[in-house]
C-alpha cells in the first residue's frame, strides 16, 4: 500500500483516498488528496523545469521521449498489472492499450519540429518586400486531467503531444486510477531526472479543480461533458485556455451491401469491450432493413457467446465505478419500460459484474440511445436506408466518433456523419493512426489531441514578418502621399475588383 507525496514522502497533513480493484473490492493503493497549496507546489516546480525542457530543442526532447517509450515497452507487464489491477481491464485489453500509447509517443517526438517548427508563409504580390514566417511555441506548464476507462492511451495522448512541444505537465490521474499515473510519472523521472518536467497531483475531483486554479498555461481535460463545464467555469476566472475530451453516443451504421460477419465482430469489440467504457464505444446500431435480419442474428450470436466476470479469462471485466452501475440498470429499465426487448445477452447485475446486453425496439427519445451509458449494452434499430441512418445517428447532442460499414459507399457516409473521426469498415481504428487528430464537437467537447492538431494544440502561434526593403508604395506611414493612395485605389480594383 501507498501513500506517497508527488515527491515520494509521506504526507502529514492530507486526507487520504483508497483504490479498491474492481474485481475483489480489495484495496490496492492509498494516496493522499492533494490541496490547493501542494498543486501550487506542483505547477511551481514544474514551470522551474520548463525553461530546461524548451531549452534542450526538439531533438533533445525526441531522444528522451523515445527513452520513455523504451522504458515502458520493456516494462509493459508491470504497467499493464497496474492497470488491470486498479480498474479491471483484460490484461490483454490494457497491452493494446499500452502498446497505441508507445506509437503515439514516436509520433509525437519525431513530428514535432515539422509541425511546430519556423515556417516561411507566402506574403503576397503587394508584400514581395516582406519576409514572413510562423513557428509553434509552448505554452508553458500544461494541467492535464485524465479519466480512468483509458488510464494510459487518454491522458498520454495529451501528456506526450504537450512534452513533445515543449511544455512541461502536471498531471492528475481519475481517483480511480493513481497508481497508473502514479507509475507512469515515476517511470518519466527515471529518463529524465535533471528536472521535474512530469508532476504528479494525486487526489479527487477538487484536487483537479485545484490544478484549474493553480495558474497553469492550459487545462487538458477528458472525462464527462458535466465535469467538463465545472473545469471551464473555473477556467474562466483566469482565462486558462482549456482542451475538452468528453463523452460520446457514437453510432455504427450497417449499409446494404457491407460485410456483415465483419461488421457483427465490430460492434460487438466497440460496443462491449472494455465493460462498454470507452468514450468511442458503440452504444447505437443502425442497420439497413434489407441485412437487418441476418445481421442482428450474427450480432446476437456474439453477444450471447460473450460473459462479463471478475476471474482473469472474462472477455469482459467489471464495471470500474460502483456508481456506473445504477446509471446503466436505470438506461436498461428505461428502455424495456418504453417498449424495448432484449435480443441477446442478459438484463443481469451482479455488482460491479454486469453482463452485456443488445436492446432492440427502444424508442430514439429513451435515454438508452440519448444519453451516454458507459456500459456494455448497445441499442440496435433497423432503418428503410442510409439517408435515415444518418439521420438518426447525427440526432444526438454529442459528436465524438462514429463507424460505417459499406463496401461501396464508406466514405461518402463517413462525410456526412457529424463526428470528429470515423472508422470505416473498422472500430476504433481513427485511434491507431498518430497522425489522425482525436476530439469531437458539441457535447463531446472541443480541440483536438493526436496528430499535428494535437501538438499544436498546446502552442501559441509565433509570427514574425520582417521588411527586407522599403516598399514602393509606402502606405503605413503618416508620409503617404496622394499619389499613393491613388496607386492603391487602383491596385484594391485590379486584384480584387473582379471577384
Ligand atoms: P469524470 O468527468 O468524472 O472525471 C474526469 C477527471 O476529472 C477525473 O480525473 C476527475 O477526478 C476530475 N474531476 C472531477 N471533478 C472535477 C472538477 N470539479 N474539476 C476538475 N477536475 C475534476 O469522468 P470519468 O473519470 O468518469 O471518465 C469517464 C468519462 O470520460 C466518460 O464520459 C467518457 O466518455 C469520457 N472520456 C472521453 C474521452 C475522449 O477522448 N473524448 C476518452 C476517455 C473518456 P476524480 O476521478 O478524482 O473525481
Amino acid at each position: 500500500m501507498v501513500q506517497l507525496t508527488d515527491s515520494g514522502e509521506l504526507l502529514d497533513a492530507v486526507s487520504v483516498f483508497d483504490v479498491r480493484n474492481p474485481r475483489t473490492g480489495s484495496v490496492v493503493g492509498r494516496y493522499p488528496v492533494l490541496q490547493a497549496e501542494q498543486v501550487r507546489a506542483s505547477v511551481h516546480r514544474a514551470r522551474s523545469a520548463a525553461e530546461w525542457w524548451q531549452g534542450l530543442g526538439f531533438d533533445g526532447r525526441r531522444r528522451r521521449l523515445d527513452a520513455f517509450r523504451g522504458l515502458i515497452a520493456r516494462r509493459i507487464d508491470e504497467l499493464v498489472s497496474v492497470v488491470h489491477q486498479e480498474m479491471g481491464k483484460p490484461k490483454s485489453d490494457a497491452y493494446l492499450e499500452v502498446a497505441l500509447v508507445l506509437d503515439h509517443l514516436a509520433w509525437a517526438g519525431k513530428q514535432a519540429p515539422k509541425v511546430l517548427g519556423r515556417q516561411r508563409t507566402r506574403t503576397g504580390i503587394l508584400n514581395a518586400n516582406l519576409r514572413a514566417s510562423v513557428n509553434y511555441r509552448p505554452l508553458g506548464v500544461v494541467g492535464v486531467i485524465g479519466p480512468w476507462n483509458y488510464p494510459v492511451f487518454t491522458p498520454m495522448g495529451s501528456i506526450a503531444y504537450a512534452l513533445a512541444a515543449g511544455n512541461t505537465v502536471v498531471f492528475k490521474p481519475s481517483e480511480y486510477t493513481p497508481g497508473v499515473g502514479e507509475w507512469l510519472v515515476q517511470a518519466f523521472r527515471q529518463v529524465v531526472p535533471e528536472a521535474p518536467v512530469l508532476e504528479l497531483v494525486t487526489g479527487d475531483g477538487s484536487t483537479g479543480a485545484a490544478l484549474c486554479r493553480a495558474g497553469v498555461d492550459k487545462v487538458a481535460f477528458t472525462g464527462s461533458t458535466a465535469t467538463a463545464k465545472r473545469v471551464m467555469e473555473v477556467c474562466a476566472e483566469t482565462l486558462t485556455p482549456v482542451v475538452a475530451e468528453c463523452g460520446g453516443k457514437d453510432a455504427l451504421l450497417v449499409d446494404e451491401d457491407a460485410d456483415l460477419e465483419a461488421a457483427a465482430d465490430a460492434a460487438a469489440w466497440g460496443g462491449l469491450a472494455n465493460a462498454g467504457q470507452s468514450c468511442t464505444g458503440i452504444e447505437r446500431v443502425y442497420v439497413h432493413a434489407r441485412v437487418y435480419d441476418e445481421f442482428s442474428s450474427l450480432l446476437a450470436q456474439r453477444v450471447d457467446n460473450l460473459r462479463a466476470g471478475a476471474d482473469v479469462e472474462a472477455p469482459i471485466g467489471p464495471v470500474t465505478m460502483a456508481s456506473q452501475v445504477a446509471l446503466i440498470r436505470r438506461h436498461v429499465t428505461d428502455a424495456l419500460a418504453q417498449g424495448g426487448r432484449v435480443l441477446a445477452g442478459d438484463v443481469d447485475f451482479a455488482g460491479q459484474i454486469v453482463q452485456p446486453v443488445l436492446l432492440v425496439d427502444v424508442p430514439e427519445e429513451a435515454e438508452a440511445v440519448r444519453e451516454e451509458t458507459f456500459g456494455p449494452t448497445m441499442t440496435m434499430r433497423r432503418v428503410r436506408d442510409m439517408d435515415e441512418a444518418i439521420s438518426l445517428a447525427n440526432a444526438s447532442s454529442y459528436a465524438l466518433a462514429g463507424s460505417v460499414f459499406s463496401r461501396r459507399n464508406g466514405t461518402v457516409l463517413a462525410d456526412r456523419l457529424r463526428a470528429g473521426m470515423v472508422a470505416v469498415n473498422s472500430v476504433f481504428t481513427f485511434g491507431l493512426v498518430p497522425a489522425v487528430p482525436f476530439g469531437g464537437t458539441g457535447d463531446s467537447g472541443f480541440g483536438r489531441i493526436h496528430g499535428a492538431d494535437g501538438l499544436r494544440e498546446f502552442c501559441y502561434a509565433h509570427a514574425v514578418v520582417r521588411q527586407r526593403f522599403r516598399p514602393p508604395l509606402a502606405l503605413m506611414t503618416f508620409q503617404r502621399t496622394p499619389r499613393a493612395e491613388r496607386w492603391l485605389a487602383r491596385i484594391v480594383v485590379l486584384v480584387h475588383g473582379r471577384a
